[in-house]
């Protein structure tokens, strides 16, 4: 198990973490602040400082086998650090906010459009949205136009967990049916935009939608009779 420190706060930047195991897999360690690739997120990259002063460059981060496992994985060709040592991990920041960003304007998108998720992706400096909408009701004007609305608002945006309990009794929640919302666990953790979305999510969010600035929808394809895809990128 790794103590996911990006869970509670998606602004830390690095932290202080001591070595668990390193193999051809990658590098695993007790805390982290790197998010592993999931919920349609990319994983961080970054660098892992060690107390020699020497750096691992992270090119990746992926989850694994056990829950809450982080596998930070090292640039080919990298020497492995020996377990039980410190060091500090460190994320790309610019990189992580603009996923932050992207994450969040999906969720901007997702409360706009009727109809359930079936699939999606966070990408640097661009995002999509699958939706199981029937015809060509959706229009990318009129969708920017509404997005960069709900940005311009300034809409705080923050965690709330719930029980498995609660959630099973409110399957409205889940809006994303290729995902399923990590239960078992006792407490499902919601993302809440108040008054605009609310739904389980793991990934990391910007605080306020201002944050993510002004957007335009580059692209809607059709992916079937009742499939949509939204693509969305920053305008700036
Ligand atoms: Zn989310």
């Amino acid at each position: 198990m790794t103590e996911l420190l990006f869970r509670d706060d998606g602004y830390l930047r690095s932290c202080t973490a001591r070595i668990i195991a390193a193999d051809e897999r990658g590098i695993r360690l007790d805390r982290t602040v790197f998010y592993p690739t999931g919920g349609g997120q990319l994983g961080d990259t970054g660098v892992l400082r060690l107390a020699s002063g020497e750096t691992i460059a992270i090119v990746d981060t992926v989850k694994g086998d056990m829950p809450d496992e982080v596998v930070h994985v090292p640039a080919a060709g990298a020497a492995l650090p020996e377990p039980g040592g410190e060091l500090i991990a460190e994320i790309d920041w610019e990189r992580r906010h603009r996923l932050m960003r992207m994450h969040t304007c999906l969720h901007l998108l997702c409360s706009i459009v009727p109809g359930a998720v079936t699939g999606g992706q966070v990408a640097d400096g661009r995002g999509r949205l699958d939706f199981d909408v029937p015809g060509s009701s959706l229009d990318k004007e009129a969708l920017a136009a509404r997005l960069n609305a709900l940005i311009a608002e300034a809409h705080p945006v923050g965690p709330r967990w719930i029980t498995d309990d609660e959630l099973a009794a409110q399957p409205e929640l889940i809006r994303t049916m290729s995902v399923k919302p990590p239960t078992g666990m006792g407490q499902v953790r919601l993302m809440e935009i108040p008054g605009v979305d609310l739904q389980p999510c793991g990934g990391t969010h910007v605080r306020n939608t201002a944050e993510i600035g002004p957007i335009a929808v580059t692209k809607i394809e059709n992916k079937g009779r009742q499939n949509r895809r939204v693509i969305i990128a920053f305008a700036a």
